[in-house]
């Protein structure tokens, strides 16, 4: 199945205002067959005491429900034409887990995927974003955790957290561009790679056990810093034989993402997603 996985929308307050069917449509014009709205739900109030950065990072509390009846008149407005999926990518927030608990609890019904994301990392400062800029991530976090071999390992830490903590959820679910930590990693001292594989490593089995998929997230192509997948090939080949559903996601922010680095998806899976994309 032909399945983008990890989109964003309209509610989002860091992407783009383009409508929705600009989106979908573009799917369709690429042969999507599935296509996951995954949008950003409300943080809790005074999460990033930043208050510009924290207004841009999610939605009002109170547009929560409107994002779910828009992604319900999406998903029958495309019937027959491409099959919309309800999801949010929600955040894994260390010491509020009970917030996305109750957004959960909420709208569970209506939600058939869960992208899982570790988008912040404590300080003595309180919560930091790991995907800003890197000035932000150089003065927030590497003067905080000292270097960058404590930073990847804390970001691993969490990651781990996460899986846990998402396992225990009804729908589809997966672990949101794994290896989001490497977003600027062109800008910042260099990541061991030795570390972050072996950190790795030790996921795949937890992936299993758990019964937690991974998103192939492409966006990291699309930034500078970067330069690739958030997902490493070896990481990724690993998932696939051990069974994890290895589900592609653009993270489109704006129509033009839509199924952006599919073809390198494709290429290493033969479009073959696993367990978890028949469901
Ligand atoms: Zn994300
Ligand atoms: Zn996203």
């Amino acid at each position: 199945m032909k399945w983008d996985g990890h989109t964003h929308t309209p509610f989002c307050y860091h992407g783009s205002q383009a409508a929705q069917e600009l989106y979908i449509d573009r799917a369709i014009e690429l042969d999507f067959e599935r296509y996951t709205l995954s949008e950003h739900p409300p943080l809790p109030q005074g999460w990033i005491d930043d208050i510009p950065l924290f207004k841009s990072l999610a939605m009002p509390e109170h547009e929560l429900p409107d994002y779910i009846e828009h992604a319900k008149r999406m998903k029958r407005l495309f019937e027959g034409r491409i099959e919309v999926t309800v999801g949010l990518e929600l955040d894994h927030l260390p010491g509020q887990l009970d917030f996305t608990q109750a957004i959960v609890e909420k709208w569970h019904q209506d939600l058939e995927d869960v992208v899982y994301s570790v988008h912040y990392l404590p300080t003595a400062g309180g919560m930091r974003c790991i995907d800003y800029t890197p000035d932000y991530s150089r003065e927030h976090l590497l003067s905080y955790y000292g270097t960058m071999e404590n930073v990847v390992n804390e970001y691993y830490n969490h990651v781990e957290a996460a899986i846990e903590w998402v396992s225990q959820l009804p729908m589809r679910k997966r672990i949101g561009h794994i290896n989001l930590i490497e977003k600027f990693r062109k800008a910042l001292p260099e990541i061991d790679e030795q570390q972050m594989r072996q950190r790795l490593e030790t996921i795949i089995p937890l992936l299993v056990k758990k019964n937690v998929g991974i998103d192939v997230n492409t966006a990291g192509s699309r930034v500078e810093t970067c330069g690739k997948p958030y997902v490493p090939e070896w990481f990724l080949a690993e998932c696939r034989k051990q069974g994890v559903a290895c589900i592609y996601g653009s993270d489109s922010h704006k129509p033009e993402h839509v199924g952006t680095g599919w073809e390198w998806f494709a290429k290493k899976t033969g479009g073959i997603m696993n367990r978890g994309d028949s469901k």
